[in-house]
């Protein structure tokens, strides 16, 4: 007889709860900060041609040199910096913490935050530490810099501009924490092509800093492609903890294609952020509803009663995130993504239905 899961999984497997994607079948999906876009049409069949004479018998090549080559170009990463690529940012999240894992090692990272960095901490083993942001979402640096000196984490993770709550932080503010820290600081910038800073340019000034994009708010989400950029000295050991193939030939082959076209990712861009003034707009019209400036493609909002909205605007079938006791920070907030201009039309006709039914 085989023993029983509760003597084989780890105590702390067992106590977590996965990260859930809810069923979104026919409702207007704005809940994942997803590109609402297609590709043009020529593009799509430029990538049909790609599927169909690619050799799917093969292993993909594991360094993903050409797929590297346009990465280099289109990022504007720094010529002394190296590059890996990955099956999402996410995979990224963790190959970062498996490196770092001797017994005792933390991650620090700044909450409200994405919900996958304390997930990822806790099946690899890492304690997770997370410093409140001030109630105004910016970063509380004396907070920051005691918790480092206090922990000494290896690992810290700043996502710029954040998720859930949308804005940039200030970037000598970041600057300090890099230079105190002792060990890597990843800036998290999955939502760079809505906002107008990076810390790219940067990565010469600092030997421990790491940027880490992805392609999944520009349009890809499907693709799965993460890409971490900074200094040899740490990326060859994180590029050994990367499982040889983790980036399929497709995904290569695609993405090296649309990158081509960067001007289509552009304009989709543009007309996201246009939407986004639109949508906020909007929202401070709403009474009861406040919103908070985003530099990303969604825009957080405090309302009253938000899981009876939620379930509203559910009803209605427009699917957001709620985020409502998920931290303190966040009480009676929800999140919307930025989709089309007819999708965030039927998210405010439907949120106003529910906020004057209730
Ligand atoms: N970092 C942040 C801050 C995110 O919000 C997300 C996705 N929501 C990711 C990383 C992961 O993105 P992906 O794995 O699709 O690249």
């Amino acid at each position: 007889m085989p023993k029983a899961p509760e003597d084989i999984i780890r105590d702390e497997i067992r106590a977590m709860s996965g990260y859930r994607v809810p069923d979104a079948t026919g409702m207007v999906k704005l809940d994942a900060m997803e590109n609402p876009y297609h590709l043009p049409p020529e593009l799509q069949a430029e990538i049909a041609r790609i599927v169909e004479t690619t050799a799917l018998n093969r292993y993909p090549d594991s360094g993903a040199a050409r797929l590297k080559v346009r990465l280099r170009e289109v990022m504007e990463i720094p010529a002394g910096a190296d590059v890996l690529v990955g099956n999402g940012s996410d995979e990224f999240i963790q190959t970062l913490m498996l490196s770092v894992a001797r017994p005792g090692a933390c991650v620090l990272v700044l909450e409200p935050s994405f919900i996958m960095f304390r997930l990822i901490a806790t099946f690899c083993g890492v304690r997770f530490i997370g410093v409140p942001l001030k109630p105004d979402f910016t970063v509380d640096i004396e907070g920051v810099l005691a918790a480092v000196a206090e922990h000494q984490p290896p690992l810290i993770f700043i996502v710029f501009p954040n998720n859930p709550t949308g804005n940039l932080f200030d970037v000598e503010t970041i600057a300090r924490i890099i230079e105190a820290a002792p060990g890597i600081v990843v800036l998290d910038e999955a939502y760079h092509a809505f906002a107008g800073q990076s810390f790219m340019p940067r990565l010469q000034d600092f030997p421990n800093l790491l940027v880490m994009r992805t392609l999944s708010k520009l349009g890809l989400a499907g693709l799965r492609l993460g890409v971490l950029a900074g200094a040899r000295a740490w990326l060859q050991h994180v590029d050994k903890v990367r499982l040889p193939y983790n980036v399929n030939v497709l995904t290569q082959l695609i993405a090296e294609k649309v990158l081509q076209h960067q001007d289509v990712l552009a304009r989709q861009a543009a007309a996201i952020k246009a939407e986004r003034a639109r949508l906020f707009d909007e929202l401070e019209h709403i009474p009861g509803v406040r919103p908070f400036p985003s530099d990303a493609n969604f825009i957080l909002f405090r309302i009253v009663g938000a899981s009876e909205v939620f379930a509203g605007l559910k009803r209605r079938g427009v699917l957001i995130k709620n985020l409502h006791e998920t931290h303190p920070a966040l009480a009676h907030c929800l999140r919307v993504t930025v989709g089309t201009p007819d999708e965030n039309s039927r998210f405010l006709g439907a949120l106003k239905e529910t906020v004057n039914a209730g």
